[in-house]
């Protein structure tokens, strides 16, 4: 499990800037989402962390003093039963299967677009009443260097996060006139189990060095990203910097897309 410290997140410097607000973060049990809940709510957000693992969402939401939610984002009904006053939503949860494009399983790429873009379509649309009548809101997407940019085997995740962008964009131009941005973070890879359960798959494939060669090959910064990098990019967007941003995609890739 990740030990993430508000300090950790950057978060001593945005103290305060969302004092009052009410965050939603899906996936909060791990990874990313671990580290946006813990950097929000060192910013002063009440945090509902949401996840369909209970121990880990359990504890994230007592180490942020927020709440938690066990929920399957598969399970489409099962989001009407989130909280829908929120300031600011944070659609994380994912997953990737990797596998070549005439194999790739049809329910997988399906289960993918339901968690990855159906799951974030409704807690939008939970969302953006309370958004519309508070005059302010704040979507933030994590998406990734593959909602700009393709790799072989990923069919389902670069679908995926390719239409996470677009509907990221819609939720901008739409929110636009009510005060609310929706942005998307594109990481390149970072070092979280997501990443640990592709390393250790590539090495079991017989790949030497899959960090080297795999990986971090094509990233001209030779490092994976740290999740609270990515949270720190998350809150810069939610707070006063960030209000002119919207629709955009901010890679935080060291590189990877440029090269
Ligand atoms: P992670 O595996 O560490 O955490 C993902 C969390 O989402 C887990 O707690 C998991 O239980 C939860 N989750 C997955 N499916 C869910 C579902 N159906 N319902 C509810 N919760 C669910 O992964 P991570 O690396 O922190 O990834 C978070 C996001 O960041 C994903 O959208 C991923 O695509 C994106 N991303 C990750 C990387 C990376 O290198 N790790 C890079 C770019 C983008």
């Amino acid at each position: 499990m990740n030990t993430v410290t508000p300090a950790a997140a950057g978060a001593s410097a945005a103290d305060g800037v969302l004092s009052g607000r009410t965050a939603l973060v899906t996936g909060a049990g791990s990874g990313i989402g671990r580290a946006c809940a813990v950097a929000l709510a060192a910013a002063g957000a009440h945090v509902h962390a949401v996840d369909r693992d209970a121990d880990s969402v359990t504890e994230v939401a007592h180490a942020v003093g927020g709440r938690a939610h066990v929920v399957d984002l598969a399970d489409l009904p099962a989001i009407g039963g989130l909280p829908g006053e929120i300031d600011v939503l944070v659609n994380n949860a994912g997953f990737q299967h990797v596998a070549p494009l005439g194999e790739f399983p049809p329910e997988r790429f399906e289960l993918m677009h339901r968690v990855m873009v159906t799951a974030p379509l409704l807690l939008m649309q939970r969302c953006l009443p309370h958004m519309k009548s508070a005059g302010w809101g704040r979507i933030v997407n994590v998406s990734s260097v593959h909602g700009l940019r393709a790799s072989a085997n990923k069919a389902g995740y670069v679908a995926a996060k390719h239409a996470l962008e677009g509907l990221s964009k819609v939720a901008a131009i739409e929110g636009a006139p009510h005060g609310i941005t929706s942005n998307c973070v594109n990481p390149g890879y970072v070092r979280t189990p997501l990443v640990e359960r592709q390393l250790d798959d590539l090495a079991a494939g017989g790949t030497a060095d899959p960090l080297a060669s795999v990986l971090l090959d094509r990233t001209p910064v030779k490092r994976l990203l740290e999740a609270e990098e990515v949270a720190a990019a998350v809150l810069w967007l939610c707070g006063p910097g960030g209000g002119f941003a919207t629709g955009s995609s901010l890679t935080l890739d060291g590189g990877w897309t440029a090269n």
